[in-house]
């Protein structure tokens, strides 16, 4: 295909390179950083309850770098037995980087939905940022998009196409992104299931992320690679 905009992944944990293909690889808890665009966080099932400050500050450092576009993903977590009161500090300090780095957030979210709105709220824009691994009612993604969320789809293409096409009718294209998170499947499927189910061309996807993915990050595509 020869399209002048590229496949944006919005969030991965496999690297993938290709020239078509922007790729926001999620940096792996002992990785400082990698040659391609990347988002940094501390995942609330990784959090060392013991030593959380010295995970924030290398997490400062990581996304001192230039290619660090976003942070996370971070979030809370309910089905996770850590300590809550510690997944909240460990994520109010990753939006208080957030806002001093002018970096937009991919956020993990799971059965914590108020206490994840009531942290971020008068804290950070909704636009800056991304309920990544959507896969919840298509009101829910109508709500949040309106406001100025940006909502990812992924695994739900596949899993859940019915689902997957009342979200992709109720929600504004300029709120939505595509990801292939941590399934060893191209982006280019995630685009093809997503065209296929809309009955919106893949051309029509790639421009219209790409321009969301220009909005966001603030930063024109080949600037930095
Ligand atoms: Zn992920």
């Amino acid at each position: 295909m020869n399209s002048k905009f590229k496949f944006i992944n919005i969030h991965t944990h496999i690297p993938e390179n290709s020239p078509d293909v922007t790729a926001i690889y999620n940096l792996a808890g002992n990785e400082n950083t990698i040659q391609n665009y990347f988002s940094a966080g501390i995942h609330p099932w990784y959090i060392d309850e013991l030593n959380f400050e010295s995970q924030l500050k290398s997490l400062e450092k990581s996304i001192q770098q230039k290619i660090c576009l976003f942070i996370g993903e971070c979030g809370l977590d309910k089905l996770k037995c850590s300590d809550f009161s510690v997944q909240q500090k460990v994520f109010s300090a990753q939006i208080e980087l957030a806002v001093k780095y002018n970096k937009p957030i991919i956020l993990h979210c799971v059965k914590a939905f108020n206490e994840t709105l009531s942290l971020l709220k008068d804290k950070i824009e909704t636009d800056k940022i991304i309920f990544h691994g959507f896969h919840k009612s298509a009101e829910l993604a109508e709500e949040l998009t309106s406001k100025g969320f940006y909502v990812s789809l992924g695994k739900v293409l596949k899993t859940h196409p019915e689902k997957a096409k009342l979200i992709l009718q109720k929600t504004n294209p300029r709120n939505l992104f595509f990801e292939t998170d941590d399934e060893p499947i191209s982006i280019r499927e995630m685009y093809k299931m997503a065209s296929e189910i809309s009955d919106k061309p893949i051309d029509f996807w790639m421009e219209q992320l790409s321009a969301n993915f220009d909005r966001i990050t603030s930063v024109k595509i080949e600037q930095f690679l």
